[in-house]
């Protein structure tokens, strides 16, 4: 059975990105820190800044 994934409001565009999420609660914490979410390049930890 085929999922309408582009209209579920379960998702959200972030730079050009498409998340979709489980729940509305998923949602609501990546609108609050999507940077936490979004996949990057962790540095070394001796040169991170913090
Ligand atoms: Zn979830």
């Amino acid at each position: 059975m085929d999922i309408d994934t582009a209209n579920s409001p379960l998702q959200t565009a972030y730079k050009g990105q498409t998340y979709h999420f489980c729940q509305m609660e998923c949602k609501k914490k990546f609108l609050l820190s999507p940077k936490e979410f979004v996949t990057k390049p962790t540095p070394p930890a001796k040169t991170w800044p913090r």
